[in-house]
């Protein structure tokens, strides 16, 4: 392990670089994504003795193994404790069946797992050179809160984001709005393809080349190691021996969090399975059913809207951990290892009606309530389960992954459960606070002036 880790693009065009190269870079030039060189195994003592860390003790020697010396160990323990200010609840269902839930942070969703530490690890070497980055984002709601919030009040970043001024929920606007301090909030008078050409734009105009301009891309590096820490956590909380060996079910939609489990079980977690649940986005379980890879387009509407895609970006990252090549459109230039992939993997694709009726039973069932996401995942583990009755057994250790709090779907909840479910501090207090945005037109003129007087 004292080899440093490199990182090369699943695209096999560039040249393996750093971890701190490829976390500021985000994708390869060649268009692929980066990818650890070598995944580092963790002895069964050491993952052992894990069951009496804290979150963020955690975080830090996994962290460690994938950054090698880009960052000193002291720096990296107050980046780490930093970001992992909340809790991660694992809550008994029945047996050995829990909920992690992953919504805890700032805006309530899984994605600030991944956001916080990516802003950090961003700061901490652009303080180091000097270097100021701006990141422009273009958003419909989510991505643009869960950002903000992630890089808000950091050093030498500062974040624009565009979002359709007619288009967003209130809460959702609130979110934004109401940090302040180095995120700019800019409201649209327009959609929200407009908010990401404007976005398209920039990146491509010459006349701002001197502006430091980034974005901050779902598919980065930084976002998905500590995609793989809670998976090693919910083990450590859970597992009663060495061997204790366990099934997560996974909602997904991009895949990035799936793969920070599959880089978990790489490095020696016993994962049992991942099963791999999907809405009715189902180009992934038709691969493994057919052999036969093809994106959906147009991506299917569901209620776990942030699973609504058709061609989920960490699919080449996969199909590389399996030996495989896969470009950035989906096509396979190599196939890769289809049985080991399938001795890990059971996707399964759960359709809006069997997601309403899950969060409707697992209410009366167990007062369990979930959000169409994590239902998602909770009605997969059962259909696995009847797939392979021989799993299900009482001392199976199973955890389904909830990836956001049920008071972001308030419509949805009422009308299935005809409850209103809590608000968690962080989104309740968005009313009492001043919002700050500016209005603008969806003229690319009006923005870029903009960015020039900045
Ligand atoms: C983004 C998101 C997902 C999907 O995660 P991927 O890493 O893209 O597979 C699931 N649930 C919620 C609530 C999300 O925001």
């Amino acid at each position: 392990m004292a080899n440093k880790i490199l990182y090369y693009s699943t695209n096999l065009g560039s040249e393996k670089v750093s971890f701190r190269e490829a976390l500021i870079r985000g994708q390869a030039p060649d268009r692929g994504l980066y990818m650890p060189e070598i995944i580092p195994v963790l002895s069964q003592d050491q993952l052992y003795s894990f069951t009496d860390k804290s979150y963020p003790e955690i975080a830090e020697t996994i962290l460690k193994l994938f950054i090698n010396d880009d960052i000193p160990a002291d720096s990296l323990h107050s980046l780490v404790v930093d970001a992992y200010n909340f809790e991660v609840p694992l809550e008994n269902v029945y047996n050995r069946n829990y909920i992690m839930r992953l919504d805890r942070g700032p805006t309530a969703s899984f994605k600030d797992f991944a956001a916080r530490m990516m802003g950090r690890l961003m700061q901490y070497f652009l303080k180091q050179e000097n270097r100021k980055m701006l990141i422009l984002t273009a958003t419909s709601g989510d991505t643009g809160s869960a950002i903000a919030n992630a890089f808000y009040d950091l050093d030498n970043i500062e974040v624009v984001i565009l979002f359709p001024i007619d288009e967003v929920t209130d809460r959702q606007r609130k979110q934004m709005t109401t940090l302040n301090k180095n995120i700019t909030v800019l409201a649209i008078d327009g959609k929200f393809d407009d908010c990401q050409a404007l976005v398209k734009k920039a990146f491509a105009d010459s006349e701002l080349s001197h502006l430091p301009l980034s974005s901050a891309n779902s598919i980065n590096i930084g976002r998905l190691i500590p995609q793989s820490i809670y998976y090693f956590w919910a083990w450590a909380q859970l597992a009663n021996h060495h061997d204790d060996r366990i099934i997560f079910s996974v909602p997904s939609g991009n895949f990035g969090n799936l793969m920070g489990g599959l880089i978990a079980k790489h490095m020696g977690l016993p994962v049992e399975r991942f099963v791999v649940s999907t809405n009715e986005n189902d180009e992934v379980p038709v691969y493994f059913e057919k052999g036969i890879y093809q994106p959906v387009v147009p991506s299917r509407n569901c209620i776990s809207s942030a699973m609504n895609v058709g061609h989920p970006s960490n699919m080449a990252r996969i199909i590389a951990l399996y030996g495989g090549v896969m470009d950035e459109k989906g096509n396979i230039t190599k196939q890769p290892d289809i049985e080991r992939l399938k001795a890990d993997l059971w996707p399964v694709s759960i359709n809006d009606n069997q997601t309403r009726q899950t969060i409707k039973q697992a209410y009366q069932q167990y007062q369990l309530l979930l959000e169409p996401h994590g239902a998602v995942a909770w009605a997969g583990l059962h259909r696995f389960f009847e797939a392979h009755p021989e799993k299900n057994f009482p001392y199976q250790l199973c955890v389904v992954l909830e990836t956001a709090h049920p008071a972001k779907f308030p419509q949805e909840i009422e009308q299935i459960l005809g409850i209103q479910p809590d608000l968690p501090e962080s989104l309740a207090n968005l009313d009492e606070q001043k919002e700050y945005m500016i209005s603008m037109s969806n003229r690319y003129d009006d923005f870029k002036t903009y960015l020039l007087n900045r």
